[in-house]
């Protein structure tokens, strides 16, 4: 991002546009698009990465229901393919912006995917790549090739090759590889111009960094991981297809404790509550003993903070006889006598005394950050004091929506991308009526 929005008119801008743009191809950005176009307008969604689905994709099962979020999205990205009002742009990112409400000019920087379109994701070129990197689809627990395919039901359903650590012409072994000449060594990044009369900002979030908790051993013992981990571990597609197994040695997971707040409501890291937590570890426990019926859950509160009709869904998970909830916060987590597991030193608020509990794993239930990516875009919203942007509706034709604007849940940020939709509709309206 280069430049900032603004409301002064671009010199030789054509009339008001019509036409909408999303920034961020997750559950907010995607539904935004969908909602936009299914009520008549025509939508650009633009996505950095190289596949659609945000952060959902990367979930184990999502509450309350349990659903895999392949199933949710893949209704959605069905819903994509149908709608020809839609184009969409990934491994793209806004590069400048110009201009004010109804009238927007914005470049997009998109680059080389190296594979086009005549991809069938039959996969030959995987297993000839020699480059070995760290997936950053399982935060980094596993590695995949240079080419890749993000996960088995992504969409678009084409592989993509990683820049940063192809050996490209060096190599080119997936060029030979390719039954149907889809790989392009060659191609080169593009800047795509468009004209747009409003825009929905939708670049979600990214979880706390661990490393910046020092008193929870994140750093020092590879059998502490975030909870964001532990789903990708859950995930059948996942490092270990779905088995607990400690990252340290291998050997099954019997017993975990989860860490809730790991730097949050704490003004040294985040001072405010995720909201999203309590329920995601709740969900992790219950998914930890599907996999192992004996195993142990240790969940360590502040409070647990589950509101609304979450609140039925916690009580049920709650009433599990191997789940256990602590009131108390975590002061330590240290190797035990022999080195082999882990014990966790928590202030038992109820018991009254510290407690040392003795597990094979810890889950740090690290909270959610707004995503800084795209301040170009968002430069025009301006952010709270936690660093979510502000909704919009200021006038600017610009608006926020899901866990950009705040941290929410995937029904509230589908929700809320509905909203933002209706809002830019109603712009982009409103300005090509007044001319
Ligand atoms: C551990 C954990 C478990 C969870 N489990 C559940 C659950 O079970 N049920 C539930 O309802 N919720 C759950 N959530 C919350 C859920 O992940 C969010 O509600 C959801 O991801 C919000 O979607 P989003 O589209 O707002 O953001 P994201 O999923 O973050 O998507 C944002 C998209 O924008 C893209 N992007 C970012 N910057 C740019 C840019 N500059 N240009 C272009 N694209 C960009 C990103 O690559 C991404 O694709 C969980 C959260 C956590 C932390």
């Amino acid at each position: 991002m280069t430049d900032r929005a603004t409301e002064v008119p671009v010199e030789g801008m054509i009339g008001a546009s019509e036409e909408i743009l999303v920034v961020g191809g997750g559950i907010a950005g995607i539904t935004a698009a969908l909602e936009a176009a299914e009520a008549g307008a025509r939508v650009y969604l633009v996505e950095k990465n190289a596949h659609l689905g945000g952060r959902v994709a990367q979930l184990a099962r999502y509450f309350p229901k349990l659903c895999p979020p392949n199933c949710g999205l893949e209704i959605n990205f069905q819903r994509l393919r149908d709608n020809p009002d839609i184009r969409f742009f990934t491994m793209s990112e806004v590069e400048q912006v110009e201009g004010g409400r109804g009238r927007y000019r914005v470049k997009i920087r998109r680059q080389p995917r190296y594979v086009n379109d005549r991809c069938t994701s039959c996969g030959e070129c995987v297993p000839v790549c020699p480059v070995e990197r760290p997936d950053p689809f399982d935060y980094g627990m596993s590695t995949t090739k240079a080419i890749s395919l993000s996960h088995e039901m992504a969409f678009p359903m084409k592989h993509a090759i990683d820049g940063a650590t192809c050996l490209f012409e060096e190599c080119g072994k997936c060029v030979a590889a390719c039954p149907y000449d889809a790989i392009d060594l060659r191609a080169q990044p593009e800047t795509i111009e468009l004209e747009v009369g409003a825009i929905i900002v939708a670049t979600g979030w990214q979880p706390y960094d661990a490393r910046a908790i020092t008193n929870l051993a994140f750093e020092h013992h590879p059998d502490v991981i975030t909870n964001v981990m532990f789903e990708r571990m859950l995930a059948d597609n996942g490092p270990t297809q779905g088995r607990l197994l400690r990252p340290s040695d291998g050997s099954p997971v019997d017993s975990v404790a989860f860490v809730q707040c790991a730097g949050s409501r704490d003004r040294l890291h985040l001072a405010y509550c995720s909201g999203i937590c309590c329920l995601a570890s709740l969900k992790e426990a219950q998914l930890l003993l599907e996999r192992n019926p004996q195993a142990q859950a240790h969940i360590f509160y502040i409070d647990l903070r589950t509101p609304g009709t979450y609140e039925a869904y916690a009580a049920k998970v709650l009433a599990q006889p191997n789940i256990r909830a602590v009131k108390g916060k975590v002061a330590d987590i240290l190797p035990d006598a022999d080195g082999d597991r882990l014990v966790v030193v928590a202030d038992d608020m109820v018991g009254g005394a510290m407690s040392r509990t003795s597990v094979d794993l810890v889950v740090l239930a690290t909270g959610m950050v707004p995503s800084r990516d795209g301040e170009g875009v968002a430069g025009a919203l301006g952010r709270d004091a936690d660093g979510f942007l502000a909704e919009g509706g200021d006038g600017s034709g610009i608006f926020a929506a899901g866990c950009a604007r705040a941290p929410v849940d995937v029904a509230t940020a589908a929700l809320d991308g509905t909203a933002a939709a209706m809002r830019a509709l109603n712009t982009v309206r409103r300005a090509v009526a007044s001319t």
